[in-house]
């Protein structure tokens, strides 16, 4: 199976599910469709995609690197290192953030899904500090 066509159907199975999976996860989708497939190929190919901007990778604190397609509009996430809880919040407010460090810093952020470590407000509740 070509390269090309391996990156097409990864990309498929991260726009259907919408969410976030690990290398594992995603492989474990396409070997039902196509045993043929194995995993370094997988793997291989979502390093990639991520290189060309079309996957997002992130430490979303699940113990594995988590992949998600990039297209439509940019967001980020608040993660709860309590509970797992996943905040999605849009791109306005971290794209102005970025700028701000691109001008005074001259750098260019390539950042595409930036993740933030906390504590949700039902866990601060729970166990207050
Ligand atoms: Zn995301
Ligand atoms: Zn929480």
């Amino acid at each position: 199976m070509r390269a090309s066509s391996v990156n097409q159907i990864i990309l498929k199975t991260l726009e259907q599910d919408q969410s976030h999976l690990t290398a594992q996860q995603i492989y474990g989708r396409i070997r039902d469709n196509l045993p043929a497939v194995n995993q370094s190929t997988v793997y291989r190919a979502l390093e990639r995609l991520a290189h060309a901007g079309q996957v997002s990778v992130s430490d979303m604190g699940l113990g594995a690197a988590v992949y998600e397609a990039v297209g439509g509009e940019q967001h980020h996430h608040l993660v709860c290192q309590e509970c797992n809880q996943v905040i999605t919040i849009d791109d306005a407010a971290i794209q102005a953030l970025f700028n701000d460090i691109e001008r005074q810093h001259d750098f260019q952020v390539v950042t595409n899904h930036l993740i933030l470590f906390g504590r949700c407000s039902a866990c601060r509740e729970r166990m207050p500090e």
